[in-house]
């Protein structure tokens, strides 16, 4: 007998018939002879719903109450998923994230886990019960309802089996597994039967959905393994591990791309020791993300650098320029939207010098313009224009001998979006 934690997302529970559907999976896993804790996601695009309602109430929504508004959502999805076991006759039981003993910092809409204190839910395996647990959601020390994230109920999944030492973490989704790049882009993407954590760990933070950043960090840590694949099929997924076989030759494995992004430009700086560290230290005080930072040239003792943020910070960012420029003069600020960063990943680039190079080389015969550049050891992000985005992935996947001759399904018998 094993522990599993089964995760279902938003599409594999996106109306009662798919909800029955995914009861009967987990039904099946426990006649297998295996313990099963469940995390669901709130159903559909119910999250988006709820954003769109508070908007129209509230331009700029007290962040406390999003979140009491959006864990509505997943306790929707966990009663709901526990009735459809009840009717199948299974024991089961739903939690929401601070029944489940989430504790998180108090930062509202992306609190990081402090803790989790699984009690009730190792109770009620004791009592051979399904346990069904509320994604994307935890309890502040101060008794506070918070979120984990967009997309954070992989991370719930990824850390409650760690926590409760769960055998393997399933990851349902509506496409088979990891692919080269977004299935719904490239339809001759590649399915990869395993990839390492470092590689997931790049793609998932340069913007790859199909798992959130944290969650792989908590994968690699506890070591548990994990596997992502379909809730609409029964077809082998793609297995997240330490060491993943990694084809010969092959430079890239993944491409991914990233449409929250802003570029902000300050113009006309008075270059002196330590504004650098005025401006983003400032940023970080507010708790504003910094991605990429370029310094162009410096002409009489007046310099001008650009950097990008999430296109959610992009107002509070220009804010927070704004407040600083008595003590740092400057002539003006511009902001630039309608970019999206695309990354190419691989291990293998380690020893395969020239990938940066032959990317660019890639970009510029489709006349895309290079905005910025960034790279590690293991990826390099180019920031364009968005309307270059589906050209732009599908050249790279060509140039770089990822496309397959199979064309990939995505999504269930109705397709979403
Ligand atoms: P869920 O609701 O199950 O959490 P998400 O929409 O968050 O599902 O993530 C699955 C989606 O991630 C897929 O439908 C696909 O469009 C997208 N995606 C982006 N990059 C990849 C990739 N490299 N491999 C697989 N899916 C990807
Ligand atoms: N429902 C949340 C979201 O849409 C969390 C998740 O689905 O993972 O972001
Ligand atoms: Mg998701």
């Amino acid at each position: 007998m094993s522990l599993y934690v089964m995760k279902f997302g938003g599409s594999s529970v996106g109306d009662t018939e798919r909800m029955k559907r995914v009861a009967k999976r987990i039904a099946e896993k426990q006649d297998e002879g295996h313990k099963c804790v469940v995390v669901v996601s709130a159903m559909g695009d119910t999250t988006d719903d709820l954003i769109d309602q508070a908007k129209l109430l509230n331009e700029n929504p007290p962040a406390r109450e999003m979140d009491m508004l959006m864990t509505t959502g997943e306790q929707i999805s966990i009663a709901m998923l526990s009735m459809a076991l009840h009717q199948l006759g299974r024991e089961a039981i739903s939690f929401t994230g601070w029944q489940a003993g989430f504790v998180t910092e108090s930062e509202h809409g992306r609190a990081r886990i402090l803790d989790i204190k699984p009690a009730r839910v190792l109770e009620a395996l004791e009592a051979d019960k399904i346990v069904i647990v509320a994604g994307f959601q935890g309890q502040s020390e101060s008794g506070e309802i918070t979120t984990l994230g967009r997309g954070g109920s992989d991370t719930t999944a990824v850390a409650l089996a760690g926590a409760i030492k769960a055998d393997a973490c399933e990851i349902y989704t509506d496409v088979d597994g990891i692919y080269s790049t977004d299935p719904r882009i490239v339809k001759v993407a590649r399915k990869l039967e395993e990839i390492s954590y470092d590689e997931m760990l790049e793609l998932a933070h340069l913007g790859a959905a199909v798992l959130h950043p944290r969650a792989v960090e908590y994968a690699k840590h506890s070591k548990v393994p994990l596997i992502v694949r379909s809730s609409f099929n029964y077809n082998e997924g793609t297995v997240v591990k330490e060491e993943a076989v990694m084809e010969q030759g092959v430079v890239v494995s993944g491409i991914a791309y990233d449409k929250n992004v802003a570029r902000i430009s300050i113009l006309g700086v008075v270059d002196v020791p330590g504004v650098l560290a005025q401006v983003f230290g400032a940023l970080a005080d507010a708790k504003i993300d910094v991605d990429i930072i370029v310094q162009s040239g410096v002409m009489e003792g007046k310099a001008d650098f650009s950097f990008t943020v999430a296109l959610s910070d992009q107002a509070a960012a220009v804010k927070v320029l704004e407040g600083i420029r008595q003590e740092v003069p400057y002539r003006e600020v511009t902001t630039e939207d309608g970019l999206v960063k695309i990354s190419i990943v691989g291990a293998g680039m380690v020893s395969h010098p020239g990938v940066a190079a032959s990317m660019f080389e890639v970009l510029s015969k489709l006349g895309v313009s290079i905005k910025m550049v960034s790279t590690s050891e293991i990826k390099v992000s180019c920031v364009i224009d968005g309307e270059k985005l589906h050209d732009a992935i599908r050249a790279l996947h060509t140039a770089y001998n990822l496309d397959t001759e199979e064309q990939v399904s995505v999504g269930g018998p109705q397709e979403r979006r």
